[in-house]
């Protein structure tokens, strides 16, 4: 099994509903994201997936994301969906597979890290 991982960040602000049902005060975060991608056996190009194609989608990904309130996207607004670190990856992983079209690779896991010290994935 041959796995590549891209990495980038963006920054947005969000607001967590917490246990007791308040709500956290919003603030925001420098987002770093690091997307793996793996493939049973190389392409024709010898590669999972050219990085040339999988960073700038990703990074259109984000892009959407950048300089937003989290808390206003349609995965969260209304819908009672907390904007939590594991819920914004599989945001990203649903948003960035719809991207990626390989016979041979696929996206595997996204991991977005709210802190330097902190992140959360979501794992196909
Ligand atoms: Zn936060």
């Amino acid at each position: 099994m041959y796995e590549i991982i891209v990495e980038d960040e963006f920054s947005a602000a969000h607001f967590l509903k917490l246990y007791d049902g308040s709500w956290e005060h919003r603030h925001g975060h420098n987002w770093k994201v690091a997307v793996a991608a793996e493939a049973q056996k190389l392409d024709s190009m010898g590669v999972v997936l050219d990085f040339e194609m999988l960073k700038p989608s990703l990074k259109e990904v984000l892009s959407r994301l950048h300089l937003t309130s989290l808390n206003d996207h349609p995965r969260f607004d209304k819908t009672g969906v907390n904007s939590s670190t594991e819920n914004i990856a599989r945001l990203i992983y649903d948003e960035l597979s719809k991207k990626i079209k390989s016979p041979t690779a696929r996206i595997t896991k996204v991991t977005v890290w709210e802190t330097p010290d902190a992140c959360a994935s979501y794992v196909s």
